[in-house]
């Protein structure tokens, strides 16, 4: 799909370099594991829809994910219980407000699926009736086959971690139960447990890239051509990413960048340009918003260059390249 992908990627290297000079921002401590990560680190990768790869910088070393599985567990319940369903439970309206707080909408409902609330819900609707362990696996599998064939692994210190300094998702959990959000029979606990090892399943920015590819993939992965996911499921999680990925940031990065991503406190930053290729950047410090200071310098870089932003369709012969048709723009 990229003419001169040996081209393209030397049009990678300088945006990472001029990315790399960005060291503003800091890095999440309120998981105290994810304080222990070197902020300096910085890994970035993608993945073409006809499956050429390219890494740069750590993309060998581990991270969690935190809230890129939400995206994941999104698409695994659409699988599992259907839109409609799903959407009985979760909504789909970007909150307006941090990603863990504890509001709801006018139904009473988590406001998307991609802040906690939501996030929280969707691990609930994965697989109910089987053990714990069984639906990690299964959520597990089902990562295996978007990322091309290898799987995440549990970080157990982040896992540990996490669910010892929980308590607002706890609260958040409590509060859903007690108004009945949660769908009938879902066991609390066992849906949090679930919920933070998602939230600590280890990666790297190539699976995530891959990852990432299979949905610009329209839910193919790339890398082995299995279909994984409903075309009309991957739809349905570009269109939350877009309005609601990026926290509070959501529309402004739905401006200026105009691409369905997904960033998470561990410095994770997954964004998919459909049709075209999946990436994926890791750098741990992040802004006040809670966005990889370094990984919004590569959507910014990327998209002034090329004509990534889903309407730069519309403005035609403009000044971007486009790396499918080089000569043309
Ligand atoms: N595990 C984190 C939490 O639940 C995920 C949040 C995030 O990455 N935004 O607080």
């Amino acid at each position: 799909v990229i003419a001169d992908f040996p081209g393209f990627c030397t049009a990678l290297d300088s945006i990472f370099e001029a990315s790399r000079a960005e060291i503003g921002g800091e890095v999440a401590t309120y998981i105290p594991e994810l304080g222990h990560v070197d902020p300096d680190q910085f890994g970035f990768a993608i993945c073409t829809i006809d499956g050429d790869q390219y890494a740069v910088g750590d993309h060998e070393t581990s991270f969690c994910v935190q809230s890129c599985c939400k995206p994941a567990n999104y698409l695994f319940a659409l699988q599992e219980a259907g839109e409609q369903e799903v959407h009985r439970h979760i909504g789909r309206e970007p909150s307006g407000k941090g990603f863990n707080e504890l509001t709801f909408d006018e139904l009473g409902r988590p406001h998307n699926p991609m802040v906690n609330a939501g996030g929280i819900v969707a691990c609930s609707m994965i697989q109910p009736q089987k053990t714990i362990d069984e639906r990690l696996d299964s959520v597990l599998e089902r990562w295996r086959r978007l990322c091309g064939g290898t799987a995440p692994t549990l970080d157990e210190a982040v896992y540990r971690s996490e669910k010892e300094t929980a308590d607002r998702n706890f609260a958040l959990g409590y509060l859903m139960r007690e108004q009945g959000t949660l769908p009938d029979g879902a066991d609390l606990l066992e849906t949090l447990d679930l919920y933070f090892r998602c939230c600590s399943l280890s990666v790297d920015v190539k699976m995530m890239a891959r990852f990432a590819a299979s949905l610009a993939n329209g839910g193919e992965c790339p890398t082995t051509g299995e279909r994984v996911i409903a075309a009309d499921s991957v739809r349905a999680c570009l269109s939350m990413m877009s309005s609601c990925g990026m926290y509070d940031f959501s529309g402004e990065f739905a401006f200026s960048v105009g691409i369905p991503a997904k960033s998470g406190v561990s410095g994770c930053l997954m964004a998919v340009v459909p049709n075209v290729m999946g990436f994926c950047v890791w750098s741990p410090r992040l802004d006040s918003l809670g966005n990889s200071v370094r990984g919004l310098s590569v959507c910014r870089h990327l998209v002034s260059r090329f004509n990534f932003h889903t309407f730069d369709s519309l403005v035609g012969r403009s000044e971007k390249e486009d790396p499918r048709f080089p000569g043309i723009g």
